[in-house]
């Protein structure tokens, strides 16, 4: 794949190029919090991409926090059922972090599982994701631990790495060597090379020092000690599921449907979250998960044993943000330091990463 260089003046004008195009543009930039966040690019104003990692993730770009999915008529003798069409503009997003780009590519298995999720795909396939080499790299980062890195590629388009200049620039897809085609005299040679490697590998020492651990070897232990009483986590959480809505890989959703008068009604969906008690409430006031221990320890067997027991994947991409979002000091580095503490004096050896041969389980969280 092709190989360029971009100055940042010119990638602030490839952004109002795409708008001019019809594309809408969503870059990192600072809210009206003083917070990163992503949101829409005003034209002419892209000054830097880089920085801290923004509050919350890209998730919302594709699984909004609330949908419409249909909406029904009550006519005479029957019920008249319109389909909403997802909205799919044709995006690009500069500067994703890598992080993020990945968990897409995460969540594609389950949204492609047990059921196609059209508004999901229709989503992802109007966008093409441009990220940025991560330089804003802080102490709750844990991305080496679930084999990622700040450069990695899983999930872009295109890699940019910022150095002297401007950008280094990677296509890693066709949608990503159509980007550069179409827009090819905003690129010119590449260059920078040897000091983006030099910069990215500065990145990757950065997050491995925060966490010794591979976060994929904890998957058996976690199978095999449900009851350990490790699990009496939840004493510090508040329930408030700040972790699962910052959270690019948490994508549990719940479907309702709210009449508008007589005439019909919308079935919507909307973000949930296996933190709150409600969440697995049954009908007969029963709940399996009947305090917030069994509530954290579901969090933590989805993401380092359920989802890579069914799909072989990680849901989790070492981001940090649920730690930096929770009130009650709750620190998935510091539990998967535990763990691994744990699984250590319970095996001779450390145990192989499991590859994803094993059979789906039934039931329980996708
Ligand atoms: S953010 Fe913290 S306090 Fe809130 S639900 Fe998550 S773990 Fe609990
Ligand atoms: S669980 Fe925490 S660290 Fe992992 S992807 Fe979600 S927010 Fe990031």
């Amino acid at each position: 794949m092709r190989k360029a260089f971009i100055t940042q003046e010119n990638l602030s004008v490839l952004s109002g190029d795409l708008e001019r195009a019809g594309r809408k543009v969503v870059v990192p930039r600072p809210s009206a919090t003083g917070r990163m966040e992503y949101g829409a690019a005003q034209s002419g104003s892209l000054t830097h991409l880089g920085g801290a990692l923004p509050a919350r993730s890209l998730k919302a770009t594709f699984l909004p926090p609330t949908e419409a999915l249909l909406r029904w008529k009550n006519a005479k003798d029957d019920v008249v059922l319109e389909p909403s069409e997802p909205k799919a503009l044709p995006t690009v997003v500069l500067g994703a972090r890598p992080c993020d780009a990945a968990a897409l590519a995460i969540l594609d298995k389950v949204m492609d599982w047990d059921y196609h999720d059209d508004p999901w795909f229709a989503r992802r396939k109007a966008t093409t994701i441009v990220s940025l080499a991560c330089d804003g790299v802080d102490s709750s980062c844990f991305c080496t631990s679930v084999g990622l890195s700040p450069d990695t590629t899983k999930g872009s388009d295109v890699l940019l790495t910022a150095v002297d200049g401007g950008y280094l620039v990677e296509a890693l897809s066709e949608k990503g060597e159509a980007l550069l085609e179409e827009n090819k005299t905003r690129f010119t040679a590449a260059r920078g090379e040897a000091q983006a490697a030099e910069r990215r590998k500065a990145a990757t020492d950065k997050v491995r020092k925060n966490l010794a651990v591979d976060a994929r070897t904890v998957k058996d232990w976690l199978g095999g000690n449900f009851e350990h009483p490790f699990f009496k986590l939840g004493s510090r959480c508040h329930a408030c599921g700040a972790c699962a809505a910052v959270c690019p890989t948490c994508h549990c959703f719940d479907i309702v449907d709210e009449p508008e008068g007589l005439e019909g009604g919308t079935r919507r969906r909307n973000w949930d979250t296996c933190q709150t008690s409600k969440f697995t409430l049954h009908g007969s006031g029963h709940n399996p998960r009947n305090d917030q221990h069994a509530r954290l320890r579901q969090r933590v067997m989805h993401k380092f044993h359920i989802y890579s027991e069914r799909f072989g994947e990680t849901l989790c991409t070492g981001c940090g943000r649920c730690a930096r979002a929770c009130p009650g000091g709750m620190d998935l580095l510091e539990a998967l330091r535990e763990i691994d503490k744990l699984r250590r004096s319970s095996r001779p050896s450390a145990a192989p990463i499991v590859t994803p041969t094993n059979p789906p389980i039934s039931g329980g969280a996708r």
